[in-house]
């Protein structure tokens, strides 16, 4: 029971996307090479959750997966007793555009690459993007998915997408794709903490768990490690104020945050060439490193850090729990 934790549940995740990953959705030629940082992020990454004694989620990309030169990288995410989840096959952050039918082809690549490379068949999937639909959560459920965590309820998500765009070199069908980019201004009234998707008309009770992103109560601003990074380099000295302030909203609401990591949280500008269009790209990786140290050593004095997997886990056993117990005639 939660009883028993002494501190209110928290959950990690990193969404391990590649440096070509980002190329791709921006419209950078040379993606099709699939140039990657996994060698140098990674362990760095490691390095930092093992310093705080964390295992977390590692959402990861199948077409990394795929690429020999990554598996190292990868292998040693999973041998340090991480859980894997599943990043889609391509990242491409229109999956919600897909038929049923494609998507479960994409799934079903990355899974098989994923596991080859790591050991772990994943029983979690975040879409790239924060793109979701009704047939992806169906087609999970069916593939025995125990939780989803595509969503990320905030307004601002036009916001992002339209600084993302403004560097971008697309034509106009990439820009069509790319239009629910970081989601829509309705996605600020999506639910902020776990819920139970229930499929009805499915065969036997077919339902799936989805944590979203958390934003600050009641304001549905994001907060996790890289908006902090933005803020940070705009103002260092508010950044850690913000985080708690969200943090006590959390507190006040009885929500459980659930929030995520990328690899440009640990990459700094004398890392990652061609990538200074991405927000928060002009902070040096020291003080990057003293923003993210300072952020999840806050959250962690404050919360019981899981893995995602655990999280629906306590999730599905304390909703189950808070239900009555049907009554039963004696006669
Ligand atoms: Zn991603």
């Amino acid at each position: 029971m939660s009883a028993s934790r002494s501190k209110p549940i928290a959950s990690l995740s990193v969404d391990l996307d590649n440096q070509w990953s980002y190329m791709k959705t921006h419209g950078d030629p040379g993606w099709e090479t699939f140039p990657s940082y996994l060698d140098m992020v990674v362990p760095r990454i490691l390095r930092f959750l093992e310093d705080l004694d964390l295992k977390i989620t590692f959402f990861i990309v199948g077409q990394d997966a795929a690429l020999p030169k990554n598996r190292e990288a990868l292998a040693a995410i999973a041998a340090a007793g991480h859980e894997i989840g599943n990043h889609s096959f391509h990242h491409n952050p229109w999956l919600h555009l897909y038929t049923e039918h494609d998507f479960e082809a994409e799934i079903k690549q990355a899974e098989q690459a994923i596991e080859m490379a790591t050991g772990q068949r994943p029983v979690g999937f975040r879409g790239p993007g924060y793109s979701l639909s009704d047939a992806t959560l169906r087609v999970l459920s069916r593939r025995g998915y125990l939780y989803d965590a595509s969503t990320l309820p905030t307004f601002i998500g036009p916001l992002a997408r339209a600084y993302y765009f403004r560097t971008a070199r697309l034509n106009a069908d990439e820009r069509l794709q790319r239009k629910a980019l970081f989601g829509k201004f309705s996605d600020g009234f999506r639910p902020n903490r776990p819920f139970q998707v229930v499929f009805d008309g499915e065969p036997g009770a077919a339902s799936i768990t989805e944590i979203p992103v958390t934003t600050m109560p009641m304001l549905r601003i994001p907060f996790h490690v890289s908006y902090l990074l933005y803020l940070a380099s705009i103002s260092p000295r508010l950044t850690l104020s913000y985080f708690k302030f969200a943090l006590a909203l959390c507190r006040l609401t009885g929500t459980q945050p659930s929030l995520l990591l990328h690899p440009l949280d640990f990459l700094g500008s004398e890392d990652a060439e061609g990538l200074s269009f991405f927000p928060g790209m002009a902070l040096t990786t020291e003080k990057k490193a003293a923003v993210v140290s300072q952020a999840i050593g806050t959250l962690r004095r404050q919360h019981e850090i899981l893995e995602l997997r655990q999280h629906a886990l306590e999730f599905q056993r304390t909703a189950i729990s808070t239900i009555a117990q049907p009554e039963f005639g004696s006669g």
